[in-house]
């Protein structure tokens, strides 16, 4: 249907069948409704009118400039219509024929002139206009494909919509919801006659988004309530006593609340599906630590899975300080751990920590009693699934730092139960945060440092988000800042560079170094760790800074501050004034992951924040994650549907479709 070039920049687009072209969906509508007549036509007006053209050519401003000028006329009167620097408007544009143009009236020297407007061929037959004289809809454009040829693609298309646009919703949730047919809709979306008629597409449209996703979760749900626990636990409350006596610290009254909540489901019947969520520096691991050795007191194993392998190392550390002393065998399993290194460790280890390596090696686990994944917006839903797999579950604990929203929360993980750490182990110093502007970078440079040289100090420096994964762009990127940064601004310091490109090898290395202070600044890309201790780290500079979410800056910033000192975070960015500023800004006031995730619901919506393959959210075309009480109504329809799935095929049909599509991070 289309050409290769045009193929290739769809793709960046997702857009691959004519079910996603008629999915992509336009942002916003020019109201180019007004249609005058040519002798009525005010400056200043934005409008349509609709005339012959009777002349068109280029001609030279007296600054050496190409403008095209044309003259249309219409039974009322005649007026002229120019562009700037499009030359090839004289071919396209063909005198003696009828256009429709759209655009503004204003003055050109002495006369009332249209300037640069749309313009689209008016044929023979009646034919609407989709370019001008009404809502014309402008579609998000990358990739350099124009809104002017989506519209020109997708319009002939409504006249045929395919049979998958068969209208799975019944006709009785669609009555009780207001909601408009999908057919309709889909027509409605792209080319509305009117705002009301916008809005309606949009509302059954979003409402199909936020229905869908509660209908998978539900069914996630369902399945995991199916599920028969693989074997159940008692607490040994005693010895659970003895081991948070052992701890340097006490756990804060937010973590006692999440060990009580995960304890009590330990000792039920069916397997526990708990997701813990906590800001970064929280404290999850010490929370999960304690399941484990419940896990160990009951004679059966824990696997623990970490999105990296600096993360998997971290933790293995963490769990074997912790519970090495109290009898506990803990071996640790990443991909590139050899085989034959494999079977020198443990045969019958208590605790397995490990990256996706693990799943390769789930039948090692003879008796595996609970299953740990922390980060677990790094994970596939497929993933996690395969470590759980069969009838017979685990028990599951999921952890992450992402703060989700409670609506966010009650949407997308409806089949999980949340224990929540919304409080900070105490003593912990708030990370000083300040917005750089291009002004300030060289200072800043300097600050940085005396911050590090002569002191056992050290600092982390972000490069800037370019993809949403790891490309070899961004790695590109990572390494020429490294190379400029340790040449021309940082020549007598000591820089290390971590991408995830690097062999695992590589990368322990550089982290290592980095712990062991042998390195001043480790420069990294964007996506690399999620979750590093390293308590002597006190600064973090981010490149770049307006290109990620508050809540993930926020999560960057939690990198430092882990030890005594006084830590800082710079945000370096090019932008100097207006909302991206502003944004930012909330950075040196707010130190509440939740609370800045929230404000950027707000302010930029959750397609960008949640939209990223990182966090493992689904893209919302339509709906919001905050509108609460379409949540509420599309979740009662999918409770509605969910116990009589098999009656309605469309819909199961389709929630095949998004439960096989749901996105796996790379
Ligand atoms: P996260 O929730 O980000 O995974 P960690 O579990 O890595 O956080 O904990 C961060 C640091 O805080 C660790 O060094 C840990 O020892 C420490 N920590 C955890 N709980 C407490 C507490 N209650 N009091 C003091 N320090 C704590
Ligand atoms: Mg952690």
């Amino acid at each position: 249907m289309v050409g290769p070039t045009y193929a290739k920049r769809l793709e960046r687009l997702k857009i691959e069948t004519v079910e996603d072209l008629l999915y992509h969906f336009p942002s916003r509508y020019d109201d180019l409704t007004l249609i005058s007549p040519i002798n009525r036509l005010q400056p200043g007006e934005m409008v349509t009118i609709r005339g012959k053209i009777i002349s068109i050519k280029n001609e030279y401003t007296r600054s050496g400039k190409k403008i095209q000028k044309g003259i249309v006329v219409d039974q009322s009167g005649e007026i002229e219509a120019i562009w700037f620097n499009q030359p090839f408007l004289i071919k396209t544009i063909k005198v003696g024929e009828e256009y429709s143009f759209s655009g503004k009236v204003d003055w050109f020297g002495r006369k009332i002139v249209m300037v640069s407007p749309q313009y689209e061929h008016l044929g023979a037959g009646n034919k609407p206009t989709i370019h001008t004289g009404r809502l014309v809809p402008v579609y998000p454009e990358t990739a350099r494909v124009s809104s002017k040829w989506l519209r020109s693609r997708i319009a002939p298309l409504l006249g045929q919509i395919p049979p998958e646009f068969d209208d799975f919703l019944p006709a009785k949730i669609k009555r009780e919801n207001s909601l408009i047919d999908l057919t309709q809709a889909i027509k409605w979306i792209h080319f509305p006659e009117s705002n009301v008629q916008a809005e309606k597409a949009r509302d059954r449209l979003a409402f199909d988004e936020l229905f869908l996703i509660q209908l998978a979760s539900l069914k996630r749900k369902k399945d995991w309530q199916d599920k028969k626990l693989a074997h159940q636990f008692s607490v040994n409350q005693e010895k659970v006593l003895e081991f948070l006596r052992r701890l340097p610290f006490e756990l804060t009254y937010a973590q006692k609340r999440s060990v009580r909540e995960i304890l009590t489901d330990l000792t039920r019947k069916k397997p526990m599906n708990r997701l813990l969520e906590g800001d970064v520096g929280s404290g999850k691991t010490v929370v999960a630590a304690i399941a484990a050795y419940v896990s160990f007191l009951n004679g059966f194993q824990t696997a623990v899975m970490a999105p990296t392998t600096i993360l998997a190392n971290q933790h293995f550390l963490t769990f074997d300080q912790m519970l090495t002393p109290l009898g506990v065998k803990i071996s640790l399993l990443i991909g590139s751990t050899k085989r034959s290194k494999q079977d020198t460790i443990s045969k019958t280890p208590d605790i397995i920590i490990g990256t996706h390596a693990l799943l390769h090696r789930r039948a090692r686990f003879e008796k595996l009693g609970l299953a740990i994944i922390d980060e677990q917006h790094r994970f596939g839903v497929k993933q996690r699934a395969q470590l759980v797999k069969g009838r017979e579950a685990p028990h599951l604990l999921t952890m992450t730092a992402t703060p989700i929203p409670r609506t966010i929360a009650l949407t997308l993980y409806g089949d999980l139960d949340l224990s929540v750490i919304d409080e900070m182990p105490p003593g912990r110093k708030r990370v000083k945060t300040w917005v750089v502007p291009p002004q300030k970078r060289k200072d800043a440079y300097q600050w940085i440092k005396k911050q590090v040289k002569e002191t056992d100090e050290q600092a982390f420096i972000i490069c800037p988000l370019i993809e949403e994964s790891e490309t070899l762009q961004s790695i590109k990127a990572a390494t020429v800042e490294y190379e400029e940064l340790s040449k021309e601004v940082f020549p007598d310091l000591k820089l290390g560079l971590l991408h995830g490109r690097l062999k695992v090898k590589e990368k322990d290395k550089v982290v290592n170094h980095f712990r062991e202070g042998k390195l001043d600044i480790l420069v990294s890309t964007p996506v690399v760790e999620v979750g590093l201790d390293i308590p002597q780290a006190t600064v973090m500079m981010i490149e770049g800074a307006d290109r990620f979410g508050l809540a993930q800056l926020h999560q960057l910033r939690g990198r430092v501050g882990r030890g005594a000192k006084e830590s800082f975070c710079l945000l370096f960015t090019a932008m100097t004034e207006g909302k991206t500023i502003q944004r930012l800004k909330a950075m040196e006031k707010t130190y509440l992951g939740m609370e800045l995730a929230e404000l950027d619901l707000k302010l930029r919506g959750p397609g960008e924040i949640y939209g990223t393959k990182q966090h493992g959210f689904p893209d919302l075309r339509v709906a919001s994650f905050t509108d609460l009480n379409l949540i509420k109504k599309s979740r009662l329809a999918a409770e509605k549907i969910i116990v009589q799935i098999n009656k309605h095929t469309l819909i199961k049909r389709k929630l095949e479709e998004i439960m096989s599509k749901i996105i796996e991070p790379n």
